[in-house]
Formats: C-alpha cells, sequence, structure tokens
C-alpha cells in the first residue's frame, strides 16, 4: 500500500470562501492571488476552481505561464513585477499585466519598444517598507508612467497593508490616509487590502480587493481561526496509524526522549512528519485529529511519524484516519502550537504527499 499521508483540495470551499468575499467586499472586483502554488494547494487547480474570480495575482512569471498553459484567460496580475528586460516581452505575449514598484523597472519599461500596451499596477510604499515606490512620489511617477507609449493609460494605484490583521491597531488607517493623500487627483483604480483588510478594514476595499489566504480558510487574524471568520478550510492533510502500542510508566517517547509517561498509556503511530511539512516545532501537546476525536501529539515530530495519546481513543486502531488539519480541526490550531502562520503550513507540505482533489 502506498504511504497514507494526503492533502485533500476542498474546490467547493475554494468557492465558497470567494463567495464570502464577495458578500463581504460586494462592490469590489477580486483579484485571487495564487503566488506560492496556490498557497500549497496547486496554482492550476485552485485556478480552475477560483474562474469566477476577476484576476489571478502571482509572483513569478513561471507561475502566469501555468496558468495561461491551463487555459486560464483571466486578468493576471505579476505582483512583483518585471525584474530583466526579457520579462517585458514575456509579460506581453502572456498578458500580464505588471506592478511596478521601483525605479528600476521604470528603466525597463522606458527601454521597451514593443507595439501593443503593457497593463500597469502602480505601488506605493505607505508604510510596510517592503516594495512600492514612495508615496510622495506617486503623481510624478504615474506622470511618466502615463508617458511611456507602451504602457496602458489605465494604471491601478495600489498599497499593501503592513498591520491589517489587527483590527484595533492605528496603523491601517494611518495607511489609508498616506495613499489617499498620495493619490488625490491622480486618475485609477484602487487596490489595497489582502484578506484581513477585506475582513476588518470596509474603507479599504476600493476596486480591487486581493484575498490570499482567505481563499483558502486561513486566517491571518490573530486567536481566530479560518472558520472563526466564516471561511471553510481548503485542505485536509491527513493520514493513519500505522502503529499501536502500550508503554510503561516512565517511558520516553520518540527522539530526544522530550515525553515522558507518567503512568502506562496506549500510543498510537501515525504516518506523518516534517518530510511532509508538518511542522517539527509543534511540540508535545499539538492537537491532533484521531478518528473522531481531538488528542494530542505526543514527544518529538520526526521525518516520517510522530505519536500520539490514545487514552481515551480505544476503538483507534492501525488504520484509524489521522487529520493533521483541515475538516475537524483548524490549521490555526496546529499552527500556534508550533509558534507560526497557518499560511507557512499550507505552503510548506512537501513534494512526496499526495494531493487529492474534492
Ligand atoms: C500575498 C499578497 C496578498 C494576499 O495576502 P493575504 O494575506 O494572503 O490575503 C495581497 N497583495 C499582495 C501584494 C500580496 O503580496
Amino acid at each position: 500500500m502506498s504511504r497514507a499521508t494526503s492533502a485533500t483540495v476542498h474546490t467547493d470551499a475554494l468557492r465558497h470562501n470567494l463567495q464570502q468575499i464577495r458578500r463581504q467586499a460586494p462592490g469590489s472586483r477580486v483579484m485571487a492571488v495564487v503566488k506560492a502554488d496556490g498557497y500549497g494547494h496547486g496554482l492550476e487547480r485552485v485556478a480552475r476552481a477560483l474562474q469566477g474570480a476577476d484576476a489571478f495575482g502571482v509572483a513569478a512569471l513561471a507561475d502566469a505561464e501555468r496558468l495561461r498553459a491551463a487555459g486560464l484567460s483571466q486578468r493576471i496580475v505579476l505582483l512583483s513585477g518585471p525584474d530583466e528586460p526579457d520579462d517585458i516581452g514575456l509579460l506581453r505575449r502572456l498578458q500580464v499585466d505588471a506592478v511596478i514598484h521601483h525605479p528600476s523597472q521604470l528603466e525597463l519599461l522606458a527601454a521597451d519598444s514593443g507595439q501593443s500596451p503593457l497593463r500597469v499596477w502602480l505601488k506605493l510604499d505607505t508604510g510596510m517598507h517592503r516594495l512600492g515606490f514612495a508615496a510622495e512620489d506617486a503623481g510624478e511617477v504615474h506622470a511618466r508612467l502615463r508617458a511611456l507609449p507602451t504602457v496602458d493609460p489605465d494604471i491601478v494605484l495600489m498599497s499593501h497593508f503592513a498591520r491589517s490583521d489587527e483590527f484595533d491597531s492605528p496603523a491601517t488607517p494611518e495607511q489609508i490616509r498616506r495613499f489617499d493623500a498620495a493619490t488625490a487627483g491622480l486618475a485609477g483604480e484602487h487596490s489595497l487590502s489582502n484578506s484581513a483588510g477585506v475582513l476588518g478594514w470596509p474603507q479599504a476595499h476600493r476596486h480591487w480587493v486581493r484575498p490570499g489566504g482567505a481563499l483558502y480558510g486561513l486566517s491571518a487574524v490573530e486567536g481566530r481561526s479560518g472558520p472563526d471568520l466564516g471561511l471553510e478550510p481548503a485542505m485536509t492533510l491527513s493520514t493513519r496509524l500505522i502503529s499501536v502500542k502500550r508503554i510503561e510508566a516512565g517511558a520516553a517517547v520518540g527522539y530526544g526522549g522530550t515525553f515522558v509517561a507518567e503512568r502506562p498509556m496506549r500510543i498510537g503511530i501515525a504516518a506523518i512528519g516534517y518530510g511532509d511539512g508538518y511542522p517539527r516545532h509543534a511540540g508535545s501537546g499539538t492537537p491532533v485529529l484521531v478518528g473522531d476525536v481531538i488528542t494530542r501529539s505526543l514527544g518529538r515530530v520526526s521525518m516520517d511519524l510522530m505519536a500520539v495519546d490514545l487514552d481515551g481513543l480505544p476503538e483507534a486502531d492501525v488504520g484509524t484516519p489521522v487529520i493533521a488539519w483541515g475538516r475537524g480541526l483548524a490549521v490555526e490550531r496546529v499552527a500556534e502550537a508550533a509558534g507560526t502562520l497557518s499560511y507557512e503550513l499550507a505552503c510548506g507540505i512537501t513534494r512526496r504527499v499526495r494531493f487529492i482533489e474534492d
């Protein structure tokens, strides 16, 4: 039998989450962000399920190429834009919009002599200090872009939030204020909101929202899971128990013996480990769904295996299904135990895991 570890992608959940986002931001078009292989769910699979989106956002031109090869004809936006001259020709050939965030990209565009106009999104830095032109330079850069004969004059003005998941922080209103001040009087649609912007900041919905995590049912909001926010998990990572045994009081479990049984107990060994993308940093006590009961992990996660507590699960036996996260166990609970974000867990499923679509 092949290894039982598999990731089931729930395409109905992807569609449900897109609907939820549309309900939250009814006046906005939706750019479905599918970078990092659709947040680890599989780029083409996700894009096919989300054909109802108005555009797709990718981080790499190779991803745009894959989407076109899969027959998707929606608008595609390259979120970090071109970084070498050849990219311009490829953007044009694939009909991909380019985010322009740096003066070096203005040079690339100025040197371009192509025939058809390129669609551009002008990215402004309003306080995140990652990508984007200084907000004060918006007018000047906008004018330079509009003066280029190979750039489509309908330029979308965009920025990105650093702290939109903190619903009571003044940081997001401040970014919005800077964006509005910098773009006052400039022609063009606006795009500001990532998932947390959609959920928490209606004044930032504007023409285009750019959700990623929320589409996959992932929460970026501290202390809240995807289901808490009305989202459905788009992935269930599951396996089976391949061994069940009794251990004595004082027995240490796994590498380093970090879990020691206080009394005789039953444990199970599940066929999943960090070689599958289960986080090694999740210590003893991380929730695990075995059969239909949430129990806890025991000891260190190893490459292929992890131990779980079967006390109170007398029915559990070799072959019993185990869910690491997904339907029945919010990925945020595992992420919290591992000191990370659900996004990182979703992106970290490794290639040996079998993907199934339902
Ligand atoms: C990743 C990304 C998003 C989506 O962010 P989520 O938190 O996953 O919704 C939106 N916009 C840009 C520019 C991004 O890089």
